[in-house]
């Protein structure tokens, strides 16, 4: 399918400042370091990495909520990096974003239905009353919730009713792109499923176009097609949902599956936990070479330290940044022992 939305070696730095008189840079944070994805209309990205790995800052930056630094944001055939003024206001009904915890972004002091109406209205659309009240009428139905909810206040409703209405909130402008920053890790996991399957819902009878970030694999399996693992604002991996579950090739991707409890094990699924060593560097001073490489049970001498690896395709679909991922992959190069 043709890319809705395609990012090329996105960057979004963020300088350090110092000094109380001289407010100098004395450095960046390199959340985000040269990114590059695509996501096709109507499908699902699921970008995955522990926090602090630049995931919430790429979807930011995708939707231009944080200026990126470089690169471009082709959004349906258009670099929306070179709009501004009216232009860009236009492009933003297209792209909105959802939350993770709908209470923190949601102003407790403006009922449902001011909270609604705030978006129609910063894009000049809330001029005819009939009009907006049906349209409020009909996103909040399409969210599973009354209308009676427009004069109730975000503390009056349960957790997963608040994302239902940080949900409306993100449609009510008819976006063809949502970027969902965990959009159910607050809330119980007996809710989650119901959030979840609402956003498919919503999916298939609005076309939309899904950015879901999450730190949770299991949440994004269920959601994407394709996912992205993040390391140290880099992409480590990228295959289709069930490959990447299947078969990750990327040590990092290795050991963070390794790490997640499957419930009621197999044999097989019983995968070996896998330990990396020391503490998630800082982003302001990210490793060379292989940013991976100061904690990878595989790492080899001079050329993990040395050289940065391309993200390249090493099976049809499936794209790795790692210089050994066949021979780690067919058992020629084993892990090392590190010490935890
Ligand atoms: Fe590990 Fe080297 Fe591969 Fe990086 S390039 S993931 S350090 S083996
Ligand atoms: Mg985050």
């Amino acid at each position: 399918a043709r890319a809705l939305v395609e990012v090329r070696d996105l960057k979004v730095h963020f300088p350090i400042k110092s000094g109380v008189l001289f407010d100098r840079t004395v450095g960046y944070v390199y959340a985000v370091d040269g990114v590059s994805l695509s996501i096709p209309k109507g499908g699902t990205y699921g970008l995955v990495g522990e926090s602090g790995c630049g995931k919430s800052t790429l979807g930011r930056g995708l939707l231009r909520l944080t200026e990126p630094t470089d690169g471009e944001i082709i959004f349906d055939g258009q670099d929306i990096r070179a709009l501004s003024g009216e232009a860009m206001r236009r492009q933003r009904r297209r792209m909105q974003m959802v939350f993770q915890d709908p209470l923190s972004s949601l102003d407790p002091r403006q009922s449902v239905e001011s909270l609604l109406v705030e978006g129609l209205k910063a894009h000049g659309l809330a001029k005819d009353k009939a009009a907006t009240s049906r349209r409020l009428r009909e996103v909040l139905d399409s969210v599973g919730l009354p209308a009676s909810a427009l004069r109730k206040y975000p503390h009056e409703f349960s957790g997963g009713q608040r994302q239902r209405i940080g949900i409306a909130r993100a449609l009510i402008l008819g976006p063809e792109l949502i970027v969902a920053d965990e959009p159910v890790s607050a809330l119980d996991v007996s809710i989650q499923a119901q959030v979840v399957n609402l956003l498919e819902d919503l999916q298939s009878s609005l076309e939309l176009t899904y950015l879901v970030i999450a730190h949770d694999l299991a949440v994004v399996r269920h959601i994407a097609d394709t996912v992205g693992v993040m390391y140290l604002g880099v992409l480590a991996e990228e295959a289709g949902a069930d490959e990447l579950y299947a078969e990750p090739l990327h040590p990092y991707t290795k050991a963070l599956m390794s790490a997640v409890p499957v419930p009621n094990p197999t044999v097989e699924d019983r995968r070996e936990r896998i330990l990396l060593a020391g503490d998630l560097p800082s982003p302001a001073n990210p490793p060379g070479g292989c940013r991976f490489h100061t904690r990878c049970p595989w790492a080899q001498p001079t050329r993990c330290r040395d050289e940065r690896p391309a993200l390249r395709e090493v099976r049809p679909g499936h794209r790795v940044a790692c210089h050994w991922a066949e021979e780690i992959a067919e058992g020629r190069i084993r892990p090392h022992e590190v010490e935890a």
